[in-house]
């Protein structure tokens, strides 16, 4: 099989002398979707935060594309592709929707920003609120807006840290369909990062579990539906 677009090994992670992440080793395939449960605090931000090299110190090997990334500054890794729509979304209060995902083309790639037409005719919903100022979205809207920013950034790997955290039913739904839709359009590769296994195992093809900072079961979907201890476990349903 073709090397893993995204290949952690060895990972050990530490906030100050706390030592979070174990030996940790993950492997997103080009064009899958990749989902991360664990329950609260069992490390799933901070394995993002490893991918993106911000906010932790990290020890082992991640490599995307072939490349090691210790050798890549933060910035630098968002114009090799990754990006990251964070727990907090962070959208700009002050800017209107559009100026918030104009704001995606500064991490484009070489290849270029995606127009953002083809963000809102791939999300129509973002259409009536593209004026709009960031202080007033709902919840569902900024995470809707903070996918998309980073979809204009025409991303490689797309990692989603927890991005149904707080929004309503109805809401997830259109939150799993948007994920739907951009990997059937861009065959995107995407790392779920969720304590929401219900709406992570509907979109996956893989699935990794992490537990007090350890990898306690990786394999495919089915495998991961097939052994129902896994979640009795492992996940707070
Ligand atoms: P959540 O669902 O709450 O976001 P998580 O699985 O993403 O949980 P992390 O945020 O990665 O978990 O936290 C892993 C461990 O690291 C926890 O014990 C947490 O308390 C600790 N931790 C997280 N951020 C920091 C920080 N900035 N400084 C010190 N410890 C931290």
């Amino acid at each position: 099989m073709a090397e893993p677009l995204l290949a952690l090994s060895d990972v050990h992670a530490y906030y100050g002398s706390a030592h979070v992440l174990f030996d940790l080793a993950l492997h997103v395939h080009a064009g899958s979707l990749l989902a991360l449960v664990g329950r609260n605090g069992a490390g799933k931000t901070t394995t993002a935060r490893t991918i993106l090299g911000a906010g932790v110190r990290s020890t082992g090997s991640v490599r995307f594309d072939g490349v090691e990334l210790a050798r890549i500054p933060t910035p630098l890794r968002a114009r090799r592709g990754i990006q990251l729509v964070p727990e907090d979304r962070r959208i700009y209060a002050g800017l209107t929707v559009r100026e918030n995902l104009l704001l995606g083309r500064h991490a484009a790639a070489d290849g270029g920003a995606l127009p953002l037409e083809r963000v809102t005719s791939l999300f129509p919903m973002l259409e009536p609120l593209m004026a709009r100022g960031g202080r007033e979205l709902s919840g569902g809207e900024q995470q809707l807006v903070a996918v998309a920013r980073a979809l204009v950034a025409r991303p490689r790997l797309l990692i989603l840290d927890e991005p149904t955290e707080g929004l309503a039913p109805v809401i997830v739904e259109q939150v799993g369909e948007a994920v739907r839709l951009l990997r059937a359009e861009f065959g995107t590769t995407v790392l779920l990062i969720e304590q929401n296994a219900a709406f992570a195992l509907d979109l996956a093809d893989h699935v990794a579990v992490i537990d007090q900072g350890r990898i306690a079961f990786s394999g495919t979907r089915d495998a991961f539906l097939g052994d129902p201890t896994l979640t009795e476990r492992f996940l707070t349903i």
